[in-house]
């Protein structure tokens, strides 16, 4: 990486944890245009799972991700074995507070320590020019960017827009769980948070639209986990979303698999 730098090319990251789809490839190609050189990383992270999580059944699929890879040119993908991104001994955590109080953070309290250990580590690892982060983990992105900021670690952090299947359902690894009636029913959450992001956009109350969509989601047979308005830069809760940036954010259960979306809420006038 300090080769490609110092001959002045520029490096783009993506971390991954693999069973790679159109999303990941998305933010691959990101880093491609705006970077001579693209590095992605295939780590199943276990510090991110919980003991009850799916970690064990987490979807895998190294030969179909190295072809998909090789087809965009990857220049480096980096593969490392849990030892060696945590050897015997290793034991620093990085964590981020503020941020991540709220939605995936309040759900799922392990997580974005998990996350900001091993993205910290990574970045220091490759220190890149660019990191690429998808806009379908928001949460994740907003966390990663507060940790680069304050521990100055020396990356672009970049956003990349959600890749969606034609349904609208957001492509995520996870998708392989669902049965097939889960899978039809799936694409649900993006169209209501949407529906509701459009009438708050247009001035609906948001307390009475998020009470539509939990009562229509709920019945439908999603579980929710967390079904709210938040700005979207501090992921404080939005009382008036003309007021600043919003997103509908939204995490729900279908059967055995946790779902999570988000969607801005289109601003009227300038
Ligand atoms: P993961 O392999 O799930 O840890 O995701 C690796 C990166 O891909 C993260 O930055 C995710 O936000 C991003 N990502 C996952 N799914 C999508 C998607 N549907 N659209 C855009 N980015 C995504």
């Amino acid at each position: 990486m300090a080769g490609w730098q110092r001959e002045g090319q520029r490096v783009g990251f993506v971390p991954t944890m693999g069973a790679l789809h159109e999303g990941h490839l998305s933010l691959v190609r990101i880093a491609a245009q705006q970077c001579e050189r693209c590095v992605v990383s295939i780590f199943i992270n276990p510090k991110q799972f919980a003991a009850h999580e799916d970690l064990d059944t987490y979807p895998r699929d190294e030969a179909s991700d190295i072809e998909k890879l090789a087809r965009l040119n990857t220049d480096l993908i980096y593969m490392p074995a849990v030892d060696s991104i945590y050897p015997p001994g290793f034991s620093t955590r990085v964590e981020v507070d503020g941020l991540t109080g709220v939605l995936c953070g309040k759900s799922r309290p392990h997580f974005f320590t998990g996350v900001a250990t091993v993205v910290a580590k990574l970045l220091i690892q490759c220190l890149p020019d660019i990191a690429v982060f998808g806009e379908k983990d928001y949460q994740q992105l907003l966390v990663v960017r507060q940790m680069v900021r304050d521990l100055d670690i020396p990356v672009e952090i970049v956003g990349g827009p959600i890749i969606r299947e034609e349904d609208g359902l957001a492509m995520s690894s996870r998708n392989a769980y669902l049965t097939k009636a889960e899978r039809k029913l799936a694409p649900m959450l993006h169209a209501t948070i949407s529906r509701m992001a459009a009438a708050i956009g247009g001035g609906a109350g948001i307390r009475e639209e998020l009470a539509k969509a939990r009562s229509d989601l709920t019945k439908a047979g999603f579980v929710i986990d967390y079904l709210e308005v938040r700005d979207a830069e501090t992921l404080e809760s939005v009382a008036d979303a003309a007021l600043r940036p919003a997103r509908v954010f939204a995490a729900a259960l279908l059967g055995k698999t946790r779902l999570i979306d988000n969607v801005p809420v289109p601003r009227s006038g300038g």
